[in-house]
């Protein structure tokens, strides 16, 4: 099956961009999805093609008119009625990986690209397009938000990752984030490899990237160690109060 990629914008010729060479270059190549973009620009009808006007109420900068929009999201729903549409915003949910999943599961996704202040609102009033973000930072445009999901998708499909397992034990997987990775040399600039990973003990090599994936996620995520507490029905925050330091 392939994963059908539609991606309404102003810039179509940033597709498939970064994603057409490695990993979902080959996957794109070897039809694992298909990248559709539509230039959002061809479904304004006067004759200047405008597709942006002043925000109501005033301030800086031209809003993406709902027309325009509404007509470029028509087309796609025409055309791939299975597919999920999904509109880049900060204002959006952000985005996880269990979303990602759950789309990469499916037969695709159309993504609305917005550019300059954003969308009119009335698109999400009168379309079913659910606003997605890629994290509370600002881009100049939707399209590297587009290009990100997709990535996140692409790799997700089966055949694309190289060993089956891959995607099993990643950051956010557990709710956690992973554990460090060390390769060889085994010493540089004065720093080894910790002991324990070179020691062949499975058993123990499990117990110590379990450890470092719970006490990275404590420390540097308290977000996601909050929530990791709570879905096993205790308090994430003292559970691994006498957690000793990593072997080293
Ligand atoms: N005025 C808007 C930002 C507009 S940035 C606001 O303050 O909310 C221009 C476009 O870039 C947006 O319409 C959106 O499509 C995209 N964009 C910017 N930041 C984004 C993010 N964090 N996630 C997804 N898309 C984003």
């Amino acid at each position: 099956m392939t994963f059908a990629a539609t991606i309404l914008t102003l810039y179509p010729e940033m597709f498939p961009g970064p994603l057409g060479v490695s990993l979902a270059g080959r996957a794109l190549e070897q039809g694992k999805w298909s990248c559709d973009p539509v230039q959002v620009r061809d479904f304004a009808t006067d004759k200047h093609r405008t597709v942006d006007d002043t925000p109501a109420g005033g301030g800086a900068g031209m809003v993406l008119k709902v027309d325009v929009l509404a007509a470029a999201v028509d087309h796609a729903l025409a055309q791939q009625p299975d597919c999920p549409v999904l509109a880049m915003t900060p204002r959006g949910v952000p985005l996880t990986q269990e979303r990602i999943r759950a789309l990469a599961a499916g037969p695709g996704v159309t993504i609305l690209c917005g550019r300059f202040e954003g969308f009119d609102e009335r698109i999400f009033e009168t379309r079913p397009v659910e606003q997605v973000s890629l994290g509370d930072i600002v881009l100049s445009g939707g399209e590297p938000a587009a290009l990100a999901l997709l990535d996140a998708c692409i790799r997700l499909l089966p055949g694309v990752m190289g060993a089956a397992s891959s995607g099993a034990e990643e950051s956010f997987e557990e709710g956690l984030l992973e554990y460090p990775h060390y390769t060889r040399p085994n010493e540089w600039e004065g720093r080894t490899i910790p002991e324990v990973l070179r020691s062949g003990d499975h058993a123990k090599i499990a117990a110590w990237r379990k450890q470092r994936s719970e006490e990275d996620t404590r420390l540097r995520r308290p977000d996601l160690w909050e929530r990791y507490g709570n879905a096993r029905g205790r308090p994430a925050s003292g559970a691994q109060r006498e957690m000793k330091e990593p072997d080293q």
